[in-house]
């Protein structure tokens, strides 16, 4: 389960940034996951709650935002949520479109409880 290593590096990421303000408190954690980062949300989360519960980082909220996969028509450059490698495209019916989202795993942000 390679959730746990995810969840590692998120965790480590915000202490570093909870680290830059001495005193400061970790609060909150935003988290995007795309639709095809082969990433499990529920395994995630439970990964995070294991990791932190009965730590000082107990009560920090992680936020897991999931992305879905998006294509941008090569014929009109709509942008559109599609499940499907094929599915045309919401606006002109094209079928020619090309993966513009939905591998991200980002840190979207870190909220931190200055002392
Ligand atoms: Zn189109």
């Amino acid at each position: 389960m390679h959730e746990i290593g995810i969840a590692n590096s998120i965790i480590e990421a915000g202490q570093t940034e909870a680290a830059r303000v001495a005193g400061s408190k970790l609060v909150r954690v935003g988290i995007r996951i795309g639709a095809l980062a082969g990433v499990d949300c529920d395994a995630l989360r439970f990964a995070l709650t294991a990791l932190t519960q009965g730590t000082e980082l107990d009560d920090v909220d992680f936020e897991i935002q999931s992305c879905p996969r998006r294509n941008r028509c090569l014929d009109c450059d709509e942008v559109f949520v599609t499940a499907l490698y094929s599915d045309p495209c919401s606006r002109c019916g094209s079928e020619t479109s090309v993966l513009v989202g939905g591998e991200e795993l980002d840190l979207a942000y870190v909220e931190v409880e200055e002392p």
